[in-house]
C-alpha cells in the first residue's frame, strides 16, 4: 500500500515523512510533528504497525495544538502526551478490529 504522504489537519495540509534517523536533540525518536513548518516526521526503524501508531499519535499533538490551541506548561505537556499515547494507540485497535465501523463512519462524514 502507497504511504501518506498529505494529511489535512484543521485548515492546514501537512507534508508526512518517513526518514531514518530521526533525532530530537541527539536522541532517536518515533515521532516528530512541527506545527510551524507543517510537518509530521515518522522514524521508520518501527514497524509498520508502529509505524502508524506514531503516525496517529503525531497527528492528535497537532489536532490538540491546533484545534484546541493548548497552551502547553510543563504539566499540560505531560498530560497531553499521556493522552495522545493512549488515545492513539486505543484508536489503533479500534481500527484494526473493526473495519466495517469506520466504513460507515468514513461513509458518513
Ligand atoms: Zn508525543
Amino acid at each position: 500500500m502507497k504511504v501518506p504522504n498529505k494529511v489535512r489537519i484543521g485548515p492546514h495540509r501537512f507534508d508526512i515523512k518517513f526518514v531514518n534517523p530521526l533525532l530530537l536533540e541527539g536522541e532517536e525518536v518515533c515521532g516528530l510533528s512541527d506545527t510551524q513548518k507543517c510537518l509530521l516526521q515518522i522514524n521508520t526503524f518501527q514497524t509498520p504497525s508502529m509505524q502508524a501508531d506514531t503516525l496517529l499519535h503525531e497527528i492528535l499533538h497537532m489536532v490538540h495544538n491546533i484545534q484546541l490551541g493548548l497552551t502547553l506548561t510543563e504539566d499540560i505537556t505531560i498530560k497531553e502526551e499521556l493522552l495522545t499515547t493512549l488515545t492513539a494507540t486505543s484508536l489503533c485497535q479500534v481500527f484494526r478490529d473493526n473495519p466495517k465501523v469506520i466504513n460507515w463512519i468514513l461513509n458518513s462524514l
